[in-house]
């Protein structure tokens, strides 16, 4: 039976209604602490070219950790498997920003999509072209694949990162120590920071991650993103790393592939079916949107989407 989309997005707006608001929009990075909490939009993009969206999907707003999906993709690309020789893959279960275990395990993060790998990804994309030929690579690859030659970084959501990111550098100078980071820690930084603070909306991004959902081709181009074994892989990281110490209890309610951003976006792939991506930027206590989780939840009831049946 074919999915009624526009009946589903109306019960997801019923059904985050006395969420909205919910959650504690970013406070760390001042640019975003001024976010209006009650934003909500929200966009299915399907390998047809069909979109269903919701609320405010065409407004842009910062994606943040939603795009180390991106940077990932394209580190596999570069150095294929020898990436896991600078980067686990296993859960963290700490906190997005967090240290610790960084002394431990000398220096190599527990995997690509938190802080300290992300910052790995980035500096083994710098190599050989240098942050501002690597941030213009990425947004070439996020214009093509959003269609939409716009997206760009914001920057002052940049610099005031930028400025208030003594925890990212300390992972960097960590890193550095222990003959993990290769470019100099600004110059590795500045490709981090600006990769964060690119804006899209919830249509753009969606559409942006179908490849995702269709084995590394891109359904509407044609065009092969990443092989199909690289595409599983960077789902399997997304569903057991996506959202750092809330990585269960996402996949329990959601169990999807995902990715949340600081911003309040989550990036979600359902294989076979689509890309989803959701909008709020009140968090919870893990940097996971609270109404973005609760209208996913809506639709994978409601539509069935699994990587479990
Ligand atoms: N740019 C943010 C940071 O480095 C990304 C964190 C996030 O989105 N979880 O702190």
């Amino acid at each position: 039976m074919p999915v009624d989309f526009p009946q589903i997005l109306a019960e997801i707006s019923h059904e985050i209604e006395p969420h909205r608001g919910g959650g504690q929009v970013a406070q760390y990075i001042p640019a975003l602490a001024a976010i209006d909490p009650m934003k909500f939009g929200m966009c299915v993009a399907l390998g047809d070219g069909q979109a269903f969206c919701l609320g405010d999907a065409d407004e842009r707003f910062s994606i943040q950790s939603i795009s180390k999906v991106f940077t990932m993709s394209m580190a596999l690309r570069k150095v294929g498997e020898a990436l896991w020789d600078r980067v686990g893959r296993e859960p963290s279960g700490s906190p997005f920003n967090s240290i610790v275990q960084l002394e431990m395990e000398r220096g190599i993060p527990r995997n690509p999509l938190i802080n300290a790998g992300a910052i790995v990804v980035s500096d083994l994309l710098v190599e050989e072209v240098g942050a501002a030929a690597m941030i213009e690579q990425l947004l070439q690859r996020l214009r093509l694949l959003s269609g939409d030659e716009s997206v760009s970084v914001d920057h002052i959501v940049a610099d005031s990162e930028a400025k208030a990111g003594s925890r990212n550098r300390a992972l960097a100078s960590f890193m550095e120590s222990f003959g993990n980071l290769k470019n100099p820690v600004e110059e590795t930084l500045a490709a981090y920071f600006s990769h964060c603070a690119i804006s899209m909306s919830c249509r753009q991004l969606a559409r942006a991650a179908l490849f995702l959902a269709f084995d590394g081709r891109d359904p509407i181009s044609g065009m092969t993103m990443v092989t199909s074994e690289a595409c599983r892989r960077i789902n399997a990281v997304m569903m057991s790393c996506g959202h750092y110490d809330n990585s269960g209890d996402f996949t329990y309610r959601i169990g999807l592939p995902g990715k949340s951003g600081v911003g309040g976006g989550i990036l979600v792939i359902a294989p076979g079916h689509g890309s989803v991506c959701v909008w709020s930027p009140g968090l919870n206590k893990a940097g996971t949107s609270h109404v973005g989780s609760v209208a996913l939840e809506t639709l994978v009831k409601l539509t069935g989407w699994s990587v479990f049946v």
